[in-house]
């Protein structure tokens, strides 16, 4: 019986991956989260893991103390996350949201387990150290990402080395259609109002900015080793076909389905074979499929990462941080939502690269991300006058 461990239970993938686990019979063995103990508990109680932890020590400890009563070892802060990352398990699913996903999957892979990865950002800001990693251990590293996971079926079709080039899919998110102008004013609301998807409030910002599509872009690099210019990305509003790849032929060979994360994550689980059905496709209900350019003129964080990938170093890595320091400021109503794209370019035209970068760099550079992001957002405001504060809802 598969053996799992899900980082990030109690996230929007978390969830359903235990829904993936249950409807197929899998072993839970570990179980984490950042703070959220109330759902952790209750999926502890439910699954029986064999260990969990959360990485705030101090929810950890009111974790142990209702735990008390069962056999589960509760585990606390980044390195009990990491425990739980080698404990008992052969397949790890990585859900954790943002850099911290890093290191306890990097963990996981030194372990020797199969990682379905959810996390973009451990293969955005340290996706040749992984692939290094994962080498080095045999270890197996598959997309659930639902663009990847269409990109690595649509390569089934045929042999690697005749790929021409990569379409990877957008929706396009809430604000498809805007120019800079429109977006001058919109609210946290409007932002998490994503038209096709329900996931978790970090990514569901970077789709409606198109950090996400350009994430997805360095992702894809490094998942399927190819060149940032062989990856082509197009706006698909409706959400139903995932990805595709070209081969030398002219043949273009798509995955497509309803927008349900259960599919990607449990093709990752059961590779190669195939399970359950969350909800077949009617085509004919949905009738037309639509494809265009983004519009890269508005939504900048796109050729950003794009930019950040062809220079490569810790460049992805300065940029991921900037944009996870500028997300949070902007749910929080400190900056707006075009600040957004506009400190993440900045950081990457402010920050200097490593030679020979090693992890700790990574998390370095992490840190001076965003430390520069927290800075071009307090120049702001001390430039802004009080009338001007009040407008802007920052006091
Ligand atoms: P959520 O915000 O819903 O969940 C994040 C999970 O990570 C929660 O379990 C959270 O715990 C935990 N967590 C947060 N911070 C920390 C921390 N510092 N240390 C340890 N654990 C932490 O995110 P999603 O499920 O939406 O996304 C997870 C990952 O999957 C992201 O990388 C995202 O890009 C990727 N992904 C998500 C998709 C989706 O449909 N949601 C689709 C494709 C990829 P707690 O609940 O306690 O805060
Ligand atoms: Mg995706």
């Amino acid at each position: 019986m598969k053996e799992l461990i899900i980082l990030g239970s109690t996230g929007s993938i978390g969830i359903q991956s235990l829904e993936v686990a249950e409807k197929n019979g899998f072993r839970v063995t570990g179980l984490t989260a950042g703070s959220n103990i109330n759902l952790l508990e209750s999926q502890a109680r439910k699954f029986k893991p064999l260990s969990v932890a959360v990485a705030d020590t101090n929810k950890a400890k009111e974790l142990k103390i209702k735990l008390k009563d069962t056999d589960i070892k509760v585990y606390s802060g980044t390195d009990g996350v990491c425990e739980v990352a080698v404990g008992r398990g052969d397949t790890l699913i990585s859900a954790i949201v943002g850099i911290a996903g890093l290191k306890p999957t990097l963990c996981a892979i030194k372990a020797g387990k199969t990682i379905a990865l959810a996390n973009k950002e451990t293969m955005v800001t340290a996706g040749e150290i992984v692939n290094n990693l994962a080498k080095e251990n045999g270890v197996k590293i598959l997309p659930v990402d639902s663009e990847h996971s269409a990109i690595f079926q649509s390569l089934e079709a045929s042999d690697r080395k005749l790929l021409k080039k990569i379409i990877l899919t957008a929706s396009g998110g809430p604000f498809f259609g805007k120019t800079q102008k429109d977006l001058e004013n919109v609210t946290v609301k409007q932002a998490l109002n994503h038209p096709n998807w329900s996931m978790g409030a970090k990514i569901t910002i970077d789709s409606a900015t198109l950090m996400n599509k350009g994430l997805e872009v360095i992702e894809a690099v490094h998942l399927f080793g190819v060149k940032p210019d062989d990856i082509e990305v197009l706006i698909h509003r409706q959400s139903i076909l995932h990805s595709a790849v070209e081969f030398c032929d002219g043949a273009v060979i798509a995955q497509l389905g309803t927008p349900d994360m259960k599919l990607p994550i449990q093709y990752a689980l059961t590779y190669p074979e195939r399970t359950f059905s969350y909800g077949g496709l009617s085509l004919s209900d949905i009738g037309t499929l639509t494809f265009q350019k983004p519009d890269t003129d508005t939504f900048k964080s796109l050729p950003t990462c794009i930019d950040a990938i062809k220079k490569g170093g810790i460049y992805p890595a300065a940029v991921n941080g900037a944009n996870e320091q500028s997300v949070k400021l902007f749910l929080e109503g400190k900056i707006k939502f075009l600040d957004i794209a506009e400190f993440n370019a900045r950081v990457l035209s402010d920050i200097k690269n490593v030679k020979n970068f090693t992890v700790e760099d990574i998390f370095n550079t992490d840190k001076l991300a965003r430390e520069l992001v927290n800075g071009y957002y307090l120049k702001g405001k001390r430039y802004l006058s009080l009338p001007l504060l009040i407008v802007y809802g920052r006091i």
